[in-house]
């Protein structure tokens, strides 16, 4: 029977380690603070936010919320940011993406200072990882880490292939799986003959944005597949890139949708935080 990787359980782990450390910060008398910038009222931008808000008041992290109008102009909000990076109290400073088009994104990702940028989005903390020095990590793809290490899964000389190449999740998984010494394949919409490449994975990480698209006919007996993707099926049920019902016979270890990798992007991102205080000290 193959292992169910319990995203929830992980998540938890780690959020309540960051308590504890926030916590201790407290008493040396520092306020682990989170700043929240949300322009325009999407309604999945709205749920994330509310999250990040639920597990900074779990954790104990301090969380200042800006909530700008749809209409927000890039300059105001790039003064924001600036005012934000000079401000000591301040450690984290997060931007809601998608932003509004008459906003620039890469400006918004470029005008955070790389030092709050605990989304690990700024091209500084990008080159870090690619060069193995210290810097923040994207979330979602250090989550996946956490989840592996965690249930005790071995990079290590291990077959790894990542299916996606986005910069927030494809790309800085390749990297983080090369730095645990993993033999890395990255996969894309322009792959030939995609179920061989995924065949040769001891481990596989999925994030290609398609529901269900990866059946047992892409994986190897016995592999460990990771479920990056969320969505919701024409019941309106969670789902994931994965066909978890086929493929869960085949593998040894998977991730279920919900409940796997993504309550793990937001204690990554609690984690961050605290990350961020330690690096400026
Ligand atoms: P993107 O759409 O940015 O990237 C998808 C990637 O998949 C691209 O690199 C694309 O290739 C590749 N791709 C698309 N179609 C195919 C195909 N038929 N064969 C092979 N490769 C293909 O998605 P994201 O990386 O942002 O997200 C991926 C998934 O993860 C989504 O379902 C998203 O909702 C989810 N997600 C979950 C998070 C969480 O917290 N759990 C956080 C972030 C994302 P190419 O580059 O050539 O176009």
């Amino acid at each position: 029977m193959a292992q169910v990787i319990d995203g929830k359980m992980i998540s938890a782990q780690i959020k309540d380690e960051v308590r504890d450390k926030v916590a201790e910060l407290k008493s040396k008398g520092i306020e682990v603070t989170l700043a929240v910038i949300q322009v325009g009222d999407d309604p999945a931008s709205s749920v994330y936010v509310g999250n990040k808000k639920k597990a900074c008041a779990y954790t104990g992290i301090r969380s200042l919320a800006y909530e700008l109008p749809q209409e927000t102009k890039e300059k105001e909000l790039l003064d924001l940011i600036d005012e934000l990076n000079e401000r000591e109290d301040v450690h984290g400073i997060l931007v809601q993406l998608p932003l509004p088009e008459q906003i620039n994104e890469d400006k918004v990702i470029n005008a955070i200072a790389a030092s709050k940028d605990v989304d690990g989005f700024h091209p500084m903390n990008v080159g870090a990882l690619c060069i193995g020095k210290k810097g923040f990590v994207s979330c979602t793809p250090a989550g996946v880490i956490q989840l592996l290490k965690r249930s005790n899964i071995e990079i290590s000389g291990k077959e790894c292939v990542v299916v996606g190449r986005s910069n927030i999740v494809g790309k800085p998984m390749s990297l983080l799986l090369l730095r645990e010494n993993g033999t890395v394949t990255v996969a894309h919409s322009r792959t030939k003959d995609l179920k061989e490449v995924t065949k040769r994975a001891d481990i596989l990480i999925v994030a290609v944005g398609k529901p269900k698209m990866i059946n047992a006919e892409y994986v190897k007996d016995g592999a460990v597949v990771i479920d990056v993707g969320i969505h919701r099926d024409a019941q309106n049920k969670l789902c994931g890139d994965v066909d978890f019902e086929s493929v869960y016979p085949k593998c040894a270890a998977i991730t279920p949708v919900p409940g796997g990798v993504g309550p793990m992007t937001i204690a990554m991102l609690m984690n961050n935080c605290v990350e961020a205080v330690e690096m400026r000290q």
